[in-house]
């Protein structure tokens, strides 16, 4: 049988069917559980796995599916540690938070973000939330630009509830985190998501998402027109890790904009023929967006 695993909990992963069912708790197989004493994300939230139902109500997972996608964070607490920790797999987007005002988003955090999930090969979708609190012209500029480079923006207000059914048509069918700075109204928004109808799903997934997390394991939940929203506890907010994969994917106007520089090798500094310190000084490309691609891919 094929399931999704929606719980990592010592050793136990509690598994969903795909097709209906009780959600099953299983240990995994011999040779698997050998690697996993060895790779500690090598079964994580999301991950499609095989399973067979055995005695006692349990399971055992006797395979798991090639992942498309992760959410990534740097290794455990060590400084300076560059050892990446898989807390999700299969996510299809991520919906990246960032309040109008109170507190207002910084163009640097929005970049930060959409590396850290270009990286995972995860969907960025800029959803700027709060707008009841802004006239729409103070940000118009900035969602151009996030549109230009082809990200889905998102114009949302929990208290008008402008934007929450794009949202929903977003999410459907489709498994997603939500990431950004605390304050920026990620919970109203997901409360906003499962408002109307209180099945018994909905009234566990909203207090959870909600609560304390007592737990380190990332959470999943249904949402009840279709699809999931994975939660992973103390990762709401990514940090950057760095591969060059997903800084190349964030900045494809620097990426294609260095290919005119005269050599090959333009540190874009003071290179002459450099295309991209010609491209800021006509106004084409943002110093400040250029000089965070530096900083991210340094900081990596
Ligand atoms: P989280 O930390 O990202 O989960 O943020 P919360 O959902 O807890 O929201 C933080 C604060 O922002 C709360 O006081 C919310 O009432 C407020 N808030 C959330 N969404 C909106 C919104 O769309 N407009 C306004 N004006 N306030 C909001
Ligand atoms: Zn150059």
């Amino acid at each position: 049988m094929r399931g999704i695993v929606i719980n990592v909990q010592k050793g136990l992963y509690k598994v969903r069917p795909v097709n209906d069912g009780e959600d099953i708790n299983c240990t995994l197989r011999g040779r698997l559980f050998k690697q996993s004493q060895t790779t500690k994300s090598m079964v994580v939230v999301g991950d499609y796995v095989e399973f067979q139902p055995v005695l006692g109500g349990r399971g055992v997972i006797t395979a798991i599916e090639e992942r498309k996608s992760k959410l990534v964070r740097k290794g455990a607490g060590k400084k300076g540690s560059h050892l990446e920790q898989v807390v999700a797999a299969n996510v299809d987007q991520a919906i990246l938070v960032f309040a109008v005002k109170n507190p207002k988003y910084r163009k640097n955090l929005i970049e930060r973000y959409i590396v850290s999930a270009k990286y995972g090969g995860i969907e960025p979708v800029i959803c700027f939330n709060k707008i009841d609190l802004i006239n729409l012209s103070e940000v118009q500029e900035d969602i151009k630009e996030c549109r230009k480079l082809g990200y889905t923006v998102l114009l949302t207000s929990t208290i008008t509830g402008e934007g929450i059914k794009k949202l929903k048509s977003l999410l459907k069918d489709k498994i997603s985190v939500f990431a950004g700075s605390s304050g920026v109204g990620k919970s109203s928004l997901v409360n906003a998501i499962f408002n109307e109808k209180k099945t018994k799903t909905n009234e566990v997934s909203t207090s959870h998402y909600k609560g304390k997390h007592t737990t380190t394991s990332s959470q999943v939940y249904e949402l009840p027109f279709g699809g999931r929203i994975i939660d992973v506890p103390g990762m709401r907010e990514f940090g950057v890790i760095d591969n060059g994969t997903g800084i190349r994917d964030a900045f494809p106007d620097i990426i294609e904009l260095a290919k005119h520089c005269k050599f090959r090798d333009c540190n874009h500094i003071n290179e002459p023929g450099c295309a991209v310190k010609e491209a800021i000084e006509s106004g084409l490309l943002e110093e400040r967006r250029y000089r965070n691609y530096l900083k991210l891919k340094k900081s990596g």
